[in-house]
């Protein structure tokens, strides 16, 4: 590991460090001791009262109690310079980018943090709250319903606020560790039927079943976190209780098999990935308690010392959309069948009546960390495993590669899902208000946004071309 100078360091994030550095003299002491700081926080985000539940357009009513509770959790790191990041994990389908962004103004003006330090992971469970402004499209609820959604939705974000606050006012003095383990439940949904799933004895990819996993351990070396995710849709159940689906369940063994120490899951690029077989209480214990025995390997053989140098980089890119459907298609659709289509063709036609044209791009977050030597890729969107593969490709196989980051957009095809169309390359779509396919070139200009933040963060050399 080499040390970045001052001059190496990312532009956006020396400039933030330098701001922190100013505002935090008296810490100057402890800032050039030559160790990673860490914090962790959390902070439950049940609902208080019956909601709908997001991610299935099959719903058909609110909420009826509660499987375990719901969890947003935040780790903050500072580096042997000062340099700050933070990542929020939590127990939902996503953050839609209204909120995200809401969310992410307020951590900047109330802690001086840029878009490259925060990192708003949700977990994909389809048994969270339905979130402001998110998927309307698919669920059958009445109008009154939104004034609740919009009240959790706010409340949310006074906590995330919170929350992050509290893990910055607990950075102390901590070591860092990263390494892959493996499980394999997640199955390529697009490519085997999940109905013949147990008679399948030939299973087709693509698939990420890497594990990966970040210990945060404290000076005394107990364990004060453990940060680890895996590529596949947090999708076992389909009930009306709160759950955290299998990723829930993982971080409950973990915390139960280390006391005191914080388990924070992210989703990766699982969006064509379901966890086969499924629909019972006891698969998703099953599949949170494999997952929770792959970070326990991880954490039990050798791994990656992580040198106390953070750098961040963040960038929106502009994804270009095919030509949206003309008025009188729309108008056509509009009169169809009931669903989510027609519900879409209406909001659509309505945006039009009120002189809003249909969008044709749309500002694509993208972001990349290094922990040390450790990289972290974070995309927005539901991201299908190919970009996984490719990325690896790219930035090394031991990159950590997160998904359904800073914005629950939509789903984020390949080439090859794109042209294959179906679900995650065509119809999903309109779920999420997007009037059509996205244009051919989506996993260039992604892939070119990648090496730009790659090349940034001083990984020039090392990318593969
Ligand atoms: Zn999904």
């Amino acid at each position: 590991m080499v040390m970045p100078s001052a001059g190496e360091i990312a532009g956006s994030v020396w400039f933030i460090g330098v701001a922190l550095f100013a505002a935090s003299v008296c810490c100057n002491a402890q800032a050039v001791d030559d160790v990673w700081k860490a914090g962790v926080a959390r902070c439950d985000i049940t609902p208080q009262e019956p909601m709908w539940l997001a991610g299935y357009g099959n719903r058909d009513r609110p909420s009826e109690g509660t499987l375990h509770p719901l969890w947003a959790k935040a780790l903050a790191v500072e580096d042997a310079e000062g340099h700050r990041a933070v990542l929020v994990t939590s127990d939902l389908l996503g953050f839609p980018k209204a909120m995200s962004d809401r969310i992410r103004d307020r951590l900047g003006d109330t802690f001086g943090l840029l878009r490259a330090q925060i990192i708003l992971n949700g977990s994909h469970t389809h048994s969270g709250p339905v979130l402001e402004d998110s998927l309307y499209n698919i669920y059958p609820f009445e109008e009154d319903e939104t004034e609740k959604i919009e009240r959790y939705s706010r409340g949310l974000e006074d906590q995330i606020v919170a929350l992050v606050g509290n893990a910055l006012t607990g950075l102390a003095p901590a070591r860092l560790f990263s390494a892959n383990g493996v499980t394999r439940f997640a199955v390529n949904r697009r490519n085997n039927a999940e109905t013949q799933i147990l008679d399948n004895h030939d299973l087709k990819g693509p698939v990420d079943h890497a594990v990966p996993v970040l210990k945060v351990a404290r000076e005394d070396g107990a364990l004060l976190a453990v940060v680890f995710g895996y590529a596949c849709h947090a999708t076992t159940l389909n009930a009306y209780q709160w759950c955290g689906d299998y990723p829930g369940f993982a971080q409950l063994e973990l915390e139960a098999a280390h006391p005191g120490a914080t388990a924070l899951f992210f989703a990766g690029c699982g969006a064509d990935q379901n966890p086969l077989p499924r629909r019972t209480v006891p698969l998703a214990q099953q599949y949170g308690r494999e997952l929770a025995a792959a970070v326990e390997r991880v954490l039990a053989d050798p791994m990656k010392t992580l040198a106390p140098s953070l750098k961040a980089e963040y960038a929106e890119i502009e994804l270009a959309l095919s030509p949206p459907p003309n008025r009188e298609e729309l108008v056509r659709l509009a009169g169809g069948q009931a669903g989510i289509t027609q519900r879409a063709a209406k909001r659509f036609l309505a945006s039009l009546d009120q002189g809003r044209p249909l969008p044709i791009t749309y500002p694509y977050p993208v972001q990349l960390w290094r922990l040390g030597d450790q990289t972290v890729l974070s995309l927005g969107g539901e991201v299908v495993v190919d970009y996984a593969i490719a990325m690896k490709g790219i930035l090394g196989p031991d990159t950590f590669i997160m998904a359904f980051s800073n914005d629950l957009l939509g789903y984020v095809p390949s080439l090859r899902v794109l042209r294959e169309g179906g679900y995650e390359g065509d119809t999903s779509q309109m779920e999420y208000e997007l009037p059509s396919k996205w244009a051919e070139d989506i996993e260039s200009r992604i892939t070119a946004a990648v090496r730009e933040l790659a090349a940034k963060t001083g990984m020039g050399e090392n990318a593969r071309h």
